[in-house]
């Protein structure tokens, strides 16, 4: 069997996190090494590994993650400020954790294009 990912083992609290939502299909936690003033992960609870392996049977799951979002940033006080969602895919796109994470960022201006 696969390894369990670090996102899981928090879904499973076998690791800590601030959980900012979480409901049967996802959970949004605090990164623990913010980039932004708030940074937060939103996460599939069912393990899809990264958005380029995402398959038609897991569209349910990411619409319902990204409906998600404006009820999030509204709890993260991020909703009028502006925030960047970012998806990282692979080694040029800077993925670590093999699970698909959608990162929240806000809380100051954010640089464009990213580094
Ligand atoms: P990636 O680099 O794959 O796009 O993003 C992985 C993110 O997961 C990074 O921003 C990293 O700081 C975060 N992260 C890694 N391990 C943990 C952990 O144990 N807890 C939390 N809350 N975030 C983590």
């Amino acid at each position: 069997m696969e390894e369990k990912s670090i996102f899981e083992k928090i879904r499973d609290g076998e690791i800590p996190a601030q959980m900012v939502y979480e409901d049967e299909h996802c959970m949004c936690f605090r990164d623990i090494q913010p980039q932004a003033p708030v940074h937060a992960l939103l996460v599939p609870k069912q393990r899809i590994n990264r958005i380029g392996v995402a398959e038609s049977t897991d569209a349910t799951v990411l619409g319902h993650m990204m409906t998600k979002v404006a009820e999030i940033t509204k709890t993260l006080g991020i909703d009028e400020s502006g925030f960047r969602l970012v998806v990282n895919n692979g080694r040029d796109g800077g993925e670590t954790v093999p699970h698909l994470h959608i990162h929240i960022l806000g809380g100051r201006k954010l640089e464009w294009p990213p580094g």
